[in-house]
C-alpha cells in the first residue's frame, strides 16, 4: 500500500508487545514510530549486569515457552537477527525432599519416571501436547467461539479440565511428584490454587514442555527485543528512547495510537481523549476497576560454581520450581491470595548460565529467582528464598557473591506497567482473564477510535510472545489504519 505523508501510528511503549505491534503495522507498509521511556526498548525482557562485572542477568523475563511457540515470532526471522533458544537437558526441575522429579521435553519419558502416575499424568497432558498447534491459535488469543469443528472439539475438551482449579485436577494423581508438578505449573497463574481456571496455567505450561520446550536465549532474554527492534527497523519503522509520555497530547500526529501500557497508564495518558469520546466515561470507570494481581520479589545472585542441589538432576533443567508439595506451594499461594507474606513462598528459579556459558566469567554462574507477595509488598523476601533453595541444596549459601533484590516497588519504578510489582498484566482469575482489560468485543480497541491497547494486560495476557502486540495492530488494521 502507498504511504501517505506522516505517521499512520505512533506506538507508546517498546516492550514485546509494542515491538510486536510495530512490526506488525509496518510489514502491512504503515508508518510507524515507538515512542519508549526508558533508554532502551525491550521492557520486561532486557539484561543487565546487576550483581557484579561480567555477570549478564535477565531483568525480568528470562524462560520463554510462549516465546518459542508463538505463532507471531515464529513468522519472523529473528535467528538471522541474533536470537538463538537454548534448551536445557530436561525443561523442568523440581526438588522434592527425596528426590527431584524432572519434566522432559519427551511426554513418554516423563510420564515414566511418575511410577504409578504414568497413566493419569499422560490423560491429563497428553490430549493438550497432541492439540498444542490447535490450542495456540485458537485459545491464546482473545476469547471467542472456533467455527471450524475440530478446533471446537478441541476447545471443548481442553476447557473442560481447564476450567477447573488446580486442587481439583490434582486429584487425578496419586503421588506427591506427580501433584508437586502440577502445582509449580498452576502456580504461574499467581493465585490460589483452589480458584477456578488455575487448572488452565498447569496444563499450558506442562503441555507446552512437551511441545514447545521452555527455552532461555543466548546471550541473555534482551536478545529477543534486541531482535524485534532490529526486525522493526528494517521494516522502515522509527525508535525514539528516554521520552517517557505523560499524555497523548505530546505525541507527533498519527492515525493510531497503541498503547503498550497496563490500564493504569492508559488512563494516566490517555483519558483527556477518552473522557471526549462516546462511552468514553464508562470504559474509563471500567479501566479504573480493573484489578491487579499479587506482586513478586526478586532476587538474582552471582556464584562461584553451580548451585549444589542435593539431587544433581536439577542441574539438567533451566527452570526450577521451588517449594516442596502440592499441599505446600498450595499453602504459600493461598497466604499470597489472602494479603499475606508467605514463610515458604514457592520459587521460581532459573540457572541459565549452566547452559549460556555467555551469562558469567568461566566457572561462575547465576541464578535468577523471584516468589509471589501481595500486590505492593515491602517485605524483604531474599532471606526466604534463599532457604528455599538451601532446603534442597543446603551449601548454596557458600556459593554465593553478590545478591541483587528487587522488591515490587523497584520492579515498577523500573517498568510502570508492573503495577504494585504485578508482573502478569493484572489479575488473571476467572472474572477478568476472559474480559481484560475492559469487556468489549474488539478488548484491543476502545470508545476512541484511534487509541488501541496492545499489552499485556489484554488477551492472552503475561509472557514474552508478542500476541498482545500482534492482535492489537490486526485491529488496527481492520479499523482506523485499513486504508
Ligand atoms: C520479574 C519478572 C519476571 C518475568 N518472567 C517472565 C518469564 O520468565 N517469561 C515470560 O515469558 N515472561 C516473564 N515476565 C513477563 C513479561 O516480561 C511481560 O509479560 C512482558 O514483558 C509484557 O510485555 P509488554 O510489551 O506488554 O510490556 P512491558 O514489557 O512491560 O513493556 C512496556 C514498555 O512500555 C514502557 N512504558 C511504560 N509507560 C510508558 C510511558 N508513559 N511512556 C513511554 N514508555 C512507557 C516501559 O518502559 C516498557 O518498556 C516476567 C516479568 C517480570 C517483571
Amino acid at each position: 500500500m502507498a504511504r501517505r505523508d506522516g505517521l499512520d501510528a505512533v506506538v507508546v511503549g517498546g516492550g514485546p508487545n509494542g515491538l510486536a505491534a510495530g512490526i506488525a503495522l509496518a510489514r502491512a507498509g504503515r508508518a510507524v514510530r515507538i515512542i519508549e521511556g526508558a533508554p532502551t526498548v525491550g521492557g520486561g525482557c532486557r539484561s543487565a549486569e546487576l550483581t557484579l562485572p561480567g555477570f549478564l542477568h535477565d531483568v525480568c523475563s528470562a524462560v520463554h515457552p510462549l516465546g518459542r511457540a508463538s505463532p507471531f515470532f515464529s513468522q519472523l526471522p529473528l535467528e538471522r537477527l541474533g536470537l538463538r533458544w537454548i534448551e536445557g537437558d530436561a525443561e523442568l526441575a523440581h526438588p522434592l525432599d527425596d528426590r527431584a522429579v524432572i519434566v522432559e521435553r519427551n511426554l513418554p519419558a516423563t510420564a515414566a519416571r511418575l511410577g504409578d502416575d504414568a497413566k493419569a499424568y499422560v490423560d491429563l497432558v497428553g490430549g493438550a501436547v497432541r492439540d498444542w498447534d490447535v490450542i495456540l491459535r485458537e485459545l491464546i488469543r482473545p476469547f471467542h467461539i472456533p467455527l471450524d469443528p475440530h478446533a471446537l472439539g478441541v476447545a471443548m475438551r481442553f476447557g473442560l479440565k481447564a476450567l477447573r482449579p488446580a486442587t481439583a485436577l490434582a486429584r487425578r494423581f496419586r503421588t506427591p511428584a506427580a501433584r508437586a508438578v502440577l502445582a509449580g505449573c498452576a502456580a504461574h497463574s499467581m493465585l490460589s490454587l483452589s480458584e477456578p481456571l488455575t487448572g488452565a496455567f498447569g496444563l499450558i505450561f506442562l503441555a507446552s514442555a512437551h511441545a514447545a520446550g521452555w527455552p532461555i536465549a543466548a546471550g541473555g532474554s534482551e536478545r529477543i527485543t534486541d531482535a524485534l527492534a532490529a526486525r522493526f527497523t528494517e521494516l522502515g519503522g522509527e525508535i525514539v528512547t528516554g521520552r517517557s509520555i505523560r499524555s497523548l497530547a505530546e505525541l507527533p500526529r498519527s492515525r493510531a495510537v497503541l498503547l503498550d501500557l497496563s490500564p493504569t497508564g492508559v488512563v494516566d495518558v490517555a483519558e483527556h481523549r477518552l473522557r471526549v469520546s462516546r462511552g468514553g466515561a464508562t470504559y474509563l470507570r471500567r479501566l479504573r476497576r480493573f484489578r491487579y494481581g499479587p506482586g513478586v520479589f526478586k532476587i538474582d545472585l552471582a556464584l562461584d560454581g553451580p548451585i549444589p542441589w542435593r539431587d544433581p538432576e536439577v542441574l539438567r533443567a533451566p527452570t526450577v520450581h521451588l517449594g516442596g508439595t502440592f499441599e505446600e506451594i498450595a499453602a504459600a499461594e493461598a497466604e499470597v491470595a489472602g494479603g499475606r507474606v508467605p514463610e515458604r513462598p514457592f520459587v521460581l528459579l532459573a540457572q541459565p548460565s549452566l547452559f549460556d556459558p555467555s551469562r558469567a566469567p568461566a566457572g561462575r554462574h547465576t541464578a535468577w529467582a523471584y516468589c509471589h507477595v501481595p500486590n505492593g509488598s515491602t517485605a524483604d523476601m531474599s532471606d526466604r528464598i534463599i532457604r528455599q533453595i538451601e532446603r534442597f541444596a543446603p551449601s548454596v549459601r557458600d556459593r554465593i557473591l553478590a545478591v541483587a533484590k528487587r522488591a515490587p516497588a523497584d520492579i515498577e519504578r523500573y517498568d510502570p506497567n508492573y503495577v504494585g510489582g504485578d508482573i502478569g498484566g493484572g489479575r488473571a482469575d476467572i472474572r477478568q482473564f476472559f474480559t481484560r482489560p475492559v469487556m468489549r468485543l474488539d478488548p484491543y480497541s476502545t470508545p476512541d477510535p484511534g487509541i488501541f491497547i496492545c499489552s499485556a494486560s489484554t488477551p492472552p495476557g503475561a509472557g514474552v510472545h508478542g500476541l498482545c502486540g500482534w492482535y492489537a495492530a490486526r485491529s488496527a488494521l481492520d479499523g482506523v489504519l485499513r486504508v
